[in-house]
């Protein structure tokens, strides 16, 4: 596999450096204390979805200006078609903008409304729900959470109970969602309700609708993670009415929309990117002499073997991601491979993040950024990884996925 740019991409990828260097505000800078949420593609000190409703004028107009600036050129939505507000980006060119703003070190915009809801509406929607939510998600001035799981219904997502009973041209919705998010920050929702308790198998009495946060009867409780940080959050439907026409497909056929919606979610690059700048930041900081004082008594044995080997599998999911974006490149659909992707990323970040933190001894206990070496980024990071191998479909989950449909193996 040669995975050399081609003279084309070579020069797309010159005209977004030249773009981020030029156009990126320069008022927006990174906040130092701010936890980066567990989303792979956000940059450590922005989290763009907060920085939009920051209370700090600067980091709000910041997000925003970024936002209007991706906007004029449909990068918010790379690979939308035009008409819609993208810049019908072929998979490999989404890939490179992708991978030049992480290595920048500039945040994406309205990740989950432009990579999944965008284009299940693209698929799914009416004319009248991609005229109303489309190009508000590519200016980067709506955004949204997915409400999908439940307090019971996570891998056996089918399972899920919050009732949707029709009442004239509305559903009146009851339930509860958990672990939504950035739901706190969103402006929209979309959720999967049970229309029909009867239905046998389960997943075919699901609907899929679309509802805005204000709608009365919604209520959002953000939920505290081990770091202290609220990524996250729960939401209660109490007799909240959301109209018919508010609904993506047909009634008790959301299971399809919500699979295609999850099938959206591409491999990016934005874990490794990620991954590659934590190894070069640790090799760099153990070559210097302050660097040195942070380091485990004895280190030398142990560290520097699994930084070697932490580096190995870095540069291997940069490949597994290269190999699923050409395999998209060439109309092909990645199915298992998403969950190979998925699985190896997870599992990586743990291990990353227990070497670094093993690098530094009793000092990878101090949690304040201050005094810490390397202002605690591997502590953290310990906390951050430890939802990564569930928190978009459990590594057992995965594993049955490649298990079954990439190897064959018999389901029982
Ligand atoms: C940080 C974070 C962000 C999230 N964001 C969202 C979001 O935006 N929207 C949303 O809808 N959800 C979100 N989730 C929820 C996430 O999708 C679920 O946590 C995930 O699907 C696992 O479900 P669960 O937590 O209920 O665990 P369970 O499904 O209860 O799993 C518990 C354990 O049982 C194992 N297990 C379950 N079934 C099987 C099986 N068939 N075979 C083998 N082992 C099995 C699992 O692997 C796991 O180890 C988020 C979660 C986290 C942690």
């Amino acid at each position: 596999m040669n995975w050399e740019d081609t003279p084309d991409q070579a020069a797309f990828r010159e005209e977004v450096r030249a773009f981020v260097r030029d156009r990126f505000p320069a008022a927006y800078t990174p906040d130092p204390d701010a936890e980066q949420s567990l989303e792979p593609e956000d940059v450590r000190g922005y989290n763009w979805p907060v920085d939009r409703t920051s209370a700090d004028p600067a980091r709000r107009e910041g997000a925003r200006e970024w936002a209007a600036v991706l906007a004029e050129r449909g990068w918010i939505t790379p690979h939308w078609p035009v008409e819609y507000g993208g810049a019908g980006l072929s998979a490999l060119e989404e890939f490179i903008l992708q991978e030049e703003m992480m290595r920048a070190r500039v945040p994406t915009v309205n990740g989950i409304g432009a990579f999944l809801l965008g284009p299940t509406l693209l698929a799914h929607g009416t004319d009248a729900q991609q005229a109303e939510h489309l190009p508000p998600i590519a200016r980067g001035e709506r955004t949204w959470a997915q409400g999908f799981s439940e307090p019971e219904a996570g891998s056996d997502l089918a399972g899920l109970r919050t009732r949707a009973v029709r009442d004239g041209d509305h559903y009146v919705v009851d339930g509860q969602k958990v672990w939504t998010s950035l739901g706190q920050h969103a402006d929209w929702l979309f959720v999967l309700v049970r229309t029909d308790p009867d239905a046998s198998p389960k997943h075919r009495g699901i609907t899929f609708l679309l509802v805005d946060v204000n709608t009365p009867g919604v209520t959002v409780r953000p939920i505290r993670d081990i770091r202290g940080d609220t990524p996250f959050s729960e939401i209660f439907f109490e007799n909240a009415r959301v109209p018919v026409a508010n609904r993506v497909g047909e009634e008790n056929r959301g299971w399809y929309v919500a699979m295609d919606a999850l099938s959206f979610e591409r491999a990016g690059i934005g874990a490794t990117i990620k991954y590659e700048q934590a190894i070069a930041r640790l090799v760099e900081h153990i070559g210097s002499p302050e660097g040195r004082e942070h380091l485990r008594e004895g280190w030398e044995h142990g560290v520097r073997q699994e930084i070697a080997r932490r580096y190995t599998e870095m540069r291997v999911l940069y490949n597994i991601a290269r190999y699923t974006v050409s395999k998209q490149a060439a109309g092909g659909v990645p199915g298992y491979e998403a969950s190979v992707n998925q699985l190896f990323s997870a599992e990586l970040h743990q291990r990353l993040a227990r070497t670094g933190a093993r690098a530094f001894g009793s000092h990878a206990l101090l949690w304040q950024r201050r005094n810490a070496p390397l202002a605690g980024a591997f502590t953290h990071m310990r906390m951050d990884a430890v939802a990564a191998t569930f928190l978009g479909g459990a590594s057992e989950i995965q594993r049955n996925v490649i298990a079954t449909r990439g190897l064959g193996l018999p389901r029982s």
